[in-house]
């Protein structure tokens, strides 16, 4: 089922599904009852462009924190929960957003059952997460090991459970961290159900290695026009997580805010020193609100033309700018004054 025909959820007042705009997550990695901390990761999120913000709740104390987390921040709250079913229903009546289980460690379909009431009864979502490591034996058994039918089977095995119970405001994820397993396990369970899928490489790894992992991975999946929300798994600082995760989406094209910029590799012909005007054009770039692409060329022989599709652009000469315009050049700058004169022109656009 591709995006745009998959059931539509809320996660709050954020649609997941049935063609929404693919929303991009991250989670919290303070303690969530530390209200101070964890609101100002929150809100560090919600700086960058986070739709949807997840902690982990571990106690009771955990649960209460929710009602003064959100009150002091603006995106969805979700809960995630790992084996106590009073930790999912006290962080319901608390107020969380959605919650994310995995059913098959909540300890018997009588406890899962209570949850899925409490959602009901609260009108919240839910997300059913299932990952390579927490596949249901039986499964393994039948389709022998740890594999693509393993993990779908299992996952909707778990959704006719709350199917049975007359609940369906939930999405599903499938995380593994092996790159050609998610890809395929998405694209399955894409055909099996018409669930809003939320998409992610667990345990993706450090940073420039873990970003290259979802990049593929999350990448593939949504460009093949499956996955209605994201979540990049990076081991370091979560902000980053949302940064990669809406370039992502801009490099796909499901992503259209802010200023797209397109840059050349530098080569030999490259005669001004490019690198370090790309850096502060980006710094400036970021805080221009306006949707358009700019390219930023080491060279005129190249630069216009292979930035054809650019709104604006500056390409090098011999320590100087030419500013072009749809493919033409319109002004020549001195190299030190190549960024202050892109951004005047982008400012007049
Ligand atoms: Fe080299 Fe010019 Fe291409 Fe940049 S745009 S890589 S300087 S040829």
């Amino acid at each position: 089922m591709k995006r745009e025909d998959t059931r539509r959820i809320y996660v709050g007042n954020v649609p997941v599904g049935h063609g929404a705009r693919v929303t991009v997550q991250s989670m919290t990695n303070t303690d969530t009852k530390d209200i101070e901390k964890t609101v100002q990761q929150i809100k560090e999120f919600e700086s960058v462009g986070c739709d949807i913000s997840r902690s982990a709740i571990n106690d009771m104390e955990d649960a209460k924190a929710i009602p003064i987390i959100k009150s002091m921040t603006n995106v969805p709250f979700v809960a995630d929960i790992q084996f106590h079913y009073k930790l999912a229903i006290a962080a319901i009546e608390n107020g969380c957003d959605c919650i994310r289980i995995n059913p098959g460690n909540i300890g018997g379909v009588d406890k899962v059952r209570q949850i899925v009431d409490c959602c009901k009864a609260h009108k919240i979502s839910m997300r059913i997460g299932v990952n390579s490591g927490s596949i249901n034996q039986k499964f393994i058994d039948k389709y022998h090991g740890v594999n693509v039918d393993s993990l779908c089977y299992s996952c909707l095995d778990q959704v006719r459970m709350i199917e049975d119970m007359g609940f369906n405001d939930i999405k599903l994820s499938l995380k593994s961290s092996n790159v050609n397993m998610a890809i395929d396990s998405y694209e399955k369970i894409s055909q099996l159900c018409d669930y809003p899928l939320h998409v992610g490489i667990t345990e993706a790894g450090p940073s420039t290695k873990g970003i290259i992992k979802s990049s593929v991975g999350i990448g593939s999946i949504l460009s093949k026009g499956i996955g209605d929300t994201i979540r990049v798994s990076l081991t370091g600082d979560p902000k980053e997580e949302i940064v990669v995760g809406r370039q992502i989406l801009k490099s796909l094209g499901l992503l259209k805010e802010g200023i797209e910029i397109i840059s050349c590799p530098t080569c030999a012909r490259t005669k001004i020193d490019l690198i370090k005007i790309v850096n502060e054009a980006e710094e400036r770039l970021d805080k221009i609100d306006k949707n358009i692409k700019v390219a930023i060329m080491g060279c005129v022989v190249n630069g216009p033309g292979e930035a054809r599709e650019a709104d604006i652009g500056i390409a090098g000469g011999n320590g100087v700018g030419l500013i072009f315009k749809d493919g033409e050049i319109i002004k020549k700058v001195k190299e030190d004054m190549m960024v202050e004169a892109l951004i005047e022109e982008i400012e007049r656009l």
